[in-house]
This record gives C-alpha cells, sequence and structure tokens, in this order.
C-alpha cells in the first residue's frame, strides 16, 4: 500500500471529468496506491477542487495558496472556513519559491506568515513549498511556532542540513520524481540518509514525471515508480518502503488518519 501525499488532481489534463479522473485513479489503486492527497494551491479554486473530489473517500484535501499564486495574497477568513471542512488535512501547498520569483520576496513572507499562523492556531499540519529560501522558510516556521502543528517539506530538493532543521521541528520530508532525474545526484545523496520515520513520498502530478515516463503528464499511479527508485536507492524493499511512509503519512496528517 502507497499513499501519493501530494498531487493536483483538478489540474491534471488526461482527467478534465469524472470517468477520466475515476479511470486515473483506478489506475493508481491497481498499483496499490490507496490515498492521495489532493493539495490546494489557490483558494479561488478550492470550492470547485473539493466538489469534484466529493465521491472518493480516499482523497484528502488541503486549503492554501502557492508561493508562485500570491499575487491576490490570501484571506485568513476564506482559509479557516475551508479548513473547517474535516476533509481538509493541511494547510498549503504554502511557503518561498525564490527560485521562479526572486521580485516580490516580501509578498510570498506574508502570504507564508498569515498561513503559519493559522495553521498553528487550527492545528492543522503544513504543506511547505521551498525553493532557493533555505533561511527565510526555517526563519518564518521558527518564528511562528510551526512546530505545534508540523507537516512536510514537499518535494524536496534542498540540503541534508534543512531537512535536519525540518525534522527537528517535527516535520516530514516528501520525495518526488525528482530524485530520479540524470542531474539529480546531491539529491540522491540526501535521499539515502534521509530517516525513515520522516520520509514520504509524492508524485506533485500533473508535474515531474518521473523516469521511466519523462514527457508525459504525470500521475498519480507513477508514486509506485518514485518509491520504487527509492526503496532501490536505499537499498530497502519496495513493500518496506511503501509500509513506512504510509504509516508516516497517517501520523504526520492526523485528520487523514481519522478518516481512514
Ligand atoms: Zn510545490
Ligand atoms: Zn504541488
Amino acid at each position: 500500500m502507497l499513499v501519493d501525499s501530494h498531487c493536483h488532481l483538478d489540474r491534471l489534463k488526461a482527467a478534465p471529468d469524472e470517468a477520466s479522473l475515476n479511470a486515473v485513479l483506478t489506475d493508481a489503486a491497481a498499483l496499490g496506491i490507496s490515498h492521495f492527497l489532493c493539495v490546494n494551491v489557490r483558494l479561488q479554486e478550492f470550492e470547485a477542487m473539493q466538489q469534484r473530489m466529493q465521491p472518493y473517500n480516499n482523497v484528502f484535501l488541503s486549503a492554501g495558496v502557492h508561493p508562485l499564486d500570491v499575487e491576490n495574497g490570501v484571506s485568513a477568513d476564506d482559509l479557516r472556513r475551508f479548513a473547517a471542512n474535516e476533509r481538509v488535512v493541511a494547510i498549503g501547498e504554502t511557503g518561498l519559491d525564490y527560485f521562479y520569483s526572486p521580485d516580490n520576496k516580501r509578498e510570498q513572507q506574508q502570504c507564508f506568515e498569515t498561513q503559519v499562523e493559522v495553521a498553528v492556531d487550527i492545528n492543522k499540519p503544513l504543506i511547505i513549498h521551498t525553493r532557493d529560501a533555505r533561511q527565510d522558510t526555517l526563519d518564518i516556521l521558527k518564528a511562528g511556532h510551526a512546530e505545534k502543528c508540523g507537516g512536510v517539506l514537499h518535494c524536496f530538493t534542498e540540503s541534508l542540513e534543512m531537512a535536519q532543521a525540518a525534522i527537528e521541528m517535527g516535520f516530514y520530508i516528501s520525495i518526488s520524481g525528482i530524485v530520479t532525474f540524470r542531474n539529480a545526484d546531491a539529491l540522491r545523496e540526501v535521499v539515502k540518509q534521509l530517516p525513515k520515520e520522516r520520509l514520504l513520498v509524492e508524485t506533485d502530478s500533473p508535474f515531474l514525471a518521473p523516469i521511466p515516463h519523462r514527457g508525459k503528464e504525470n500521475q498519480p499511479a507513477f508514486v509506485k515508480d518514485v518509491a520504487q527508485f527509492i526503496a532501490d536507492l536505499r537499498g530497502e524493499s519496495l513493500e518496506e518502503l511503501a509500509s513506512y511512509t504510509t504509516a508516516n503519512f497517517f501520523n504526520c496528517f492526523k485528520g487523514a488518519a481519522k478518516l481512514r
């Protein structure tokens, strides 16, 4: 049994309607992928996403504003209202991306700070997107006492030191298909050293299809390829990695464990 801990099911070109979304989720289930966390990136899109995912008991949701979508800021009231839904098991994805967007750091920081505050207040874990912003990400998490709600650094591509600093604050580290990419040697070294009890796997679909699916649209079923690659890299069996990453998912996202 595997969990895709981070996917954008409402953005799959392969799943524009209910029948095709059923097919995508059935394909994944046939490979042993039992649960999915469908991650929100804009609050304006939350209600449509929630409606589309309503039929699926094994799809959990988040609510939040992505650091590359901060042009409208974040309404803390809307966030709290959406997050009150029991299927919403996390706040995010939020964080900082100075790689793709170095010119609006202050807006990203403000948006991130607000979401940390709400997450701590309502005690739901954070889904963090962080790229080329290591110190500022950790500083904002620390200043906001994010250790109280915990969460995950998703699609992790940063240093082992950053992973360790986040782990000390109670966070998990989620690895995507980037780990399979040819130029990802540094990330592979990090992944070898991450502690079992803090590792999650994800697709971040529809983006970042892993090898051997490069060039195709990513989909949740491919989390099995990510997991197999990481298991091989760490000298573990797929079954072992699947078992502990699934347990970690439900430890991290306690709201999902309640609905399981
Ligand atoms: Zn992200
Ligand atoms: Zn994402």
